[in-house]
């Protein structure tokens, strides 16, 4: 039998950034999967940082942490939540590890006698690096590359002259180029403009690349005339310009584009057969989350609320849990810095349950910690994720047990009780990267916790991103307390889970639930905070309804 080809679509991006290659790439990739195809996807990263592990969340939005423990960029986190596909560390490819790697083998000789350059000696790596994923699974069918930055930037030269490379070491019908470009409309001349997306596939051109497909992020349809005009302009035949229009929910995107054509256009040029794909299960998510039963408001108290990047797969999970509830959750971004100044009181008056997402750094901590307080005394349903459990844990200690100084070793090392403290394990890491206990760890389960009810078993396996742990040293404190340990590693050591059990529903968990949640499988734990909100939010109106008739039964007493 003649060796498979796996087939290459390279996605680059034109005009401006955030115009959602990810979701458009991850798009295309479900629409393929579902046609019966083996999907897998590259993004490359031109940035020099070796991985975003080290990068503020500012800077770079959410570290997304796979199984294998390498951190990497949230446009995985899309991948795997469109395509219901695990990733690993071969699916990112950064400018940073193609240089480490290069100037290794330079520093150990083996280019001896060679001048080292970017072509060939970078071009080549990066064209290892994607061909590594189809290397290692031949049966892949289709591999698509996306190309982070914009056509333009230094920094990308090197990824696109080498996926050039790449089109013209294959035959035409085995990699395809998709260009993603903004068409503005301009409302002074009421109409769209098509110049930026000529300039962009120029620019493009000129180092040698034509793309077969144009999508364009437009706010309306684009009209037959308009897309005769780019198509000729930027040599595309017009059915191949697809409109890829904004949508309510990033879950369209894919019937969007499936009713555009693109993936249509997509295996016409791949020659990769007929058929079409069944995404019946997408339409449900889709009529799901538009229209939902119950309205909730769940508040996420952190520090980098106003880049909600930061908080990508947190936001995704509650979207997932909302369309299993059938409720829609209102997000409720509260700085943690606030609370501290305003109190918990006033901010989080009418909210449905809360969660305090991962972080680093102390501040804020003491307004997580107030917030923390407020709902755990007022029974409103809580979520604390790695750093929230352990600010829960901090909260519970002192305000519970009566430590009045606890805190985490994290922040202070001279500390009377280091509730949270290091593993010994990381006790004089002094190199950053990529050294925090991270990636998939197993854990095991109280049969009679709330996370055993979620998950439905008792050996589960969660992704995780930090150096910091419940302390041991007070694990016979707690024992007498309703805050209780009920999830460890296998030997018993590490604390993955806690929960309070004299509340409603109160888990703090050390690891990161968010990063495994899909759309046609929420994540169990954000399934049940949010049915919990639920049920504390019915229960909320029915006892304002009911104080609502004591008062007219009263005022009408009075009356008479
Ligand atoms: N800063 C904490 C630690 O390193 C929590 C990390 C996190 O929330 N991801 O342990």
């Amino acid at each position: 039998m003649p060796e498979k080809k796996t087939k290459y679509i390279f996605v680059t991006g034109g005009v401006v950034s955030a115009l959602g290659k990810g979701i458009a790439s991850s798009s295309l990739g479900i629409l393929l999967k579902k046609r019966g195809f083996k999907v897998n996807m590259i993004k490359c990263d031109p940035y020099i940082n070796v991985d975003p592990g080290t990068m503020n969340p500012f800077q770079h939005g959410e570290v997304f942490v796979l199984d294998d423990g390498s951190e990497t960029d949230l446009d995985l986190g899309h991948y795997e939540r469109f395509l219901d596909q695990s990733m690993t560390k071969n699916n990112n490819v950064t400018t940073g590890q193609v240089y480490h790697t290069v100037i290794t083998r330079e520093r150990r000789g083996d280019y001896l006698g060679a001048t080292v350059q970017v072509i060939p000696h970078i071009t080549e790596e990066i064209k290892s690096l994607i061909r590594r994923p189809a290397k290692d699974n031949p049966d892949t069918d289709v591999v698509i590359v996306e190309i982070g930055g914009t056509v333009g930037d230094i920094e990308s030269q090197p990824f696109l002259e080498a996926i050039r490379q790449m089109a013209l070491e294959s035959d035409p019908e085995n990699t395809l180029f998709i260009h993603l470009t903004l068409v503005p409309y301009i409302a002074t001349a009421g109409e769209v403009k098509t110049k930026p997306t000529q300039h962009s596939v120029k620019a493009l051109r000129e180092i040698g690349i034509q793309p077969r497909i144009l999508v364009c992020r437009t706010a309306k349809p684009l009209d037959e005339p308009i897309r005769n005009k780019i198509g000729l302009f930027c040599s595309v035949p017009a059915k191949h310009v697809i409109s890829a229009v904004d949508v309510e929910t990033i879950y369209e995107v894919p019937l969007k584009f499936h009713e555009e054509g693109l993936d249509r256009a997509v295996c016409d040029h791949l020659q990769l057969g007929n058929g079409e794909p069944d995404m019946s299960d997408w339409e449900e998510i889709i009529a799901k989350v538009k229209d939902p039963a119950h309205r909730l408001k769940i508040a996420i108290c952190g520090k980098y609320v106003h880049l909600k990047d930061a908080y990508k797969s947190i936001i995704e999970a509650f979207i997932h849990a909302g369309v299993e509830n059938n409720a829609r959750v209102d997000l409720i971004w509260v700085s943690s810095e606030d609370i501290k100044k305003s109190g918990a009181t006033k901010l989080l008056s009418d909210i449905d349950g809360l969660l305090i997402p991962g972080g680093f750094g102390e501040r804020g901590v003491e307004g997580k910690i107030e917030s923390i307080r407020f709902v755990r005394e007022n029974k409103i349903p809580f979520l604390g994720i790695c750093l929230g459990m352990q600010c829960a844990v901090i909260e519970y200690a002192r305000n519970v047990c009566g430590l009045k100084d606890a805190h985490s070793y994290e922040f202070y090392a001279e500390l009377k009780h280091p509730v949270i403290h290091l593993m010994a394990d990381q006790e004089g890491v002094t190199n950053l990267g990529g050294t925090m206990r991270l990636g998939a760890y197993p854990a095991k389960l109280d049969p009679y916790s709330k996370s055993y009810r979620a998950y439905g078993c008792e050996d589960i396996s969660e992704r995780h991103r930090h150096r910091y742990e419940f302390n041991n040293a007070y694990r016979d404190l707690f024992a007498d307390t309703t805050m209780k340990p009920v999830g460890v590693s296998p030997d018993g050591r590490l604390v993955e889970i806690v929960e309070v059990t004299d509340h409603p529903w109160f888990v703090g968990v050390q690891f990161h639930p968010e990063l495994k949640s899909r759309p046609t499988r929420a994540h169990p734990l954000f399934r049940d905070f949010v049915a919990a909100a639920v049920i504390y939010h019915t229960g909320k109106k029915e006892a304002d309804k009911s104080s609502d008739k004591n008062s007219d039964i009263q005022s009408r007493q009075n009356v008479s």
